[in-house]
């Protein structure tokens, strides 16, 4: 058995065809955002390398040593830097070390799987959330997307692809996921205004909405197994979505199979936004 694009099945030579056609043989990506074996960044990279990309990962320095040891299993990684998006001279060192150690490699991908807000920004309530906390969500959860692709730019072939990890709570309210509703916003509304920006020069800048998954992260959010719960019961297909799920899509927008898609919001969430009552009101 093996895994090509999150999709469990048979090693066969139509895989392979599969791998091939996506038309990522050969590519390099950048990709932040790997914590732990349940990031869904991870799912992303061993998606990616079933595909034929190989990866240079950014790691924040707390994770340092789990993502070393992840390092040990996926050989399409190439390379892994230090990456902390809180500043630019930070967000910086990951691309100065990248090239000095790659000279003239250019990367074709760029995964940005990060979020992070202090715990008062999910423990009080909105109104009364200090200024530097907000700050901070914003700073690591939306204008991040900006600082990685500021230095990544020359590091990109054209026809580059970003792509971005958001939660439906931008445009709806889900309880206790407080300022990271407005963060999310924000990093859709840069999705959308860097596509625009960058797209005379052929770059793809995209998000996918992921419904609720176990990870690090979400392990931080009042009631996760309550709204895990509820979209399993209420999504249309009746079930959560897995890290598979959304590197699946993820590895479409990296790939020329999805060329003429940029700017947009893909809901990889078992249908779950599209609801409004949900279908157990009737006993469904
Ligand atoms: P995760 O904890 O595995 O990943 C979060 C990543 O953000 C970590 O790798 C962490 O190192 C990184 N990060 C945080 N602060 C950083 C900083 N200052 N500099 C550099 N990196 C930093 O959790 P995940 O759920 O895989 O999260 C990945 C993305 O997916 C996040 O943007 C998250 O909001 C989004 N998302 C997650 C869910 C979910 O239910 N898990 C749903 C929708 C969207």
């Amino acid at each position: 058995m093996a895994t090509v694009i999150g999709v469990v099945a048979r090693e066969t030579p139509t895989l392979r065809v599969g791998a091939i056609m996506l038309g990522l043989q050969g590519k390099v990506a950048f990709v932040f955002g790997v914590a732990s074996e349940d990031s869904i960044a991870w799912a992303i990279c061993k998606s990616l390398a079933e595909a034929g990309v190989t990866l240079y990962l950014g790691y924040q320095k707390r994770f340092m040593s789990r993502v070393f040891q992840l390092k040990e299993k996926l050989p399409a990684i190439a390379g892994f830097y230090p990456l902390d998006v809180a500043t630019d001279a930070d967000t910086k060192e990951f691309f100065d070390a990248f090239g000095k150690e790659n000279p003239g490699l250019k990367a074709d991908i760029l995964i940005h799987a990060i979020g992070f807000a202090p715990r008062e920004c999910f423990d009080r309530p909105i109104l009364f959330v200090e200024d530097e906390s907000i700050n901070t969500a914003f700073t690591i959860s939306a204008n991040s997307l900006q600082r990685c692709l500021k230095y990544a730019l020359p590091h990109l072939n054209p026809d580059s692809s970003t792509i971005t990890l958001t939660y439906a709570a931008s445009t709806r309210h889900v309880p206790s996921y407080g300022i990271m509703s407005m963060a999310k916003a924000a990093l859709e509304c840069w999705t959308r205004e860097l596509a625009c920006h960058l797209g005379p020069e052929g770059h793809r800048v995209n998000a996918i909405s992921s419904g609720p998954i176990r990870t690090i992260a979400a392990g931080g959010i009042p009631g996760f197994d309550n709204i895990l719960d509820h979209v399993a019961n209420n999504s249309p297909l009746r079930r959560n979505v897995t890290q598979s799920d959304v590197a699946g899509c993820t590895t479409w927008l990296a790939s020329p199979l999805s060329s003429g898609v940029t700017g947009q919001c893909i809901h990889v969430d078992a249908g779950y936004s599209i609801t409004m009552v949900p279908s157990s009101i009737m006993g469904e």
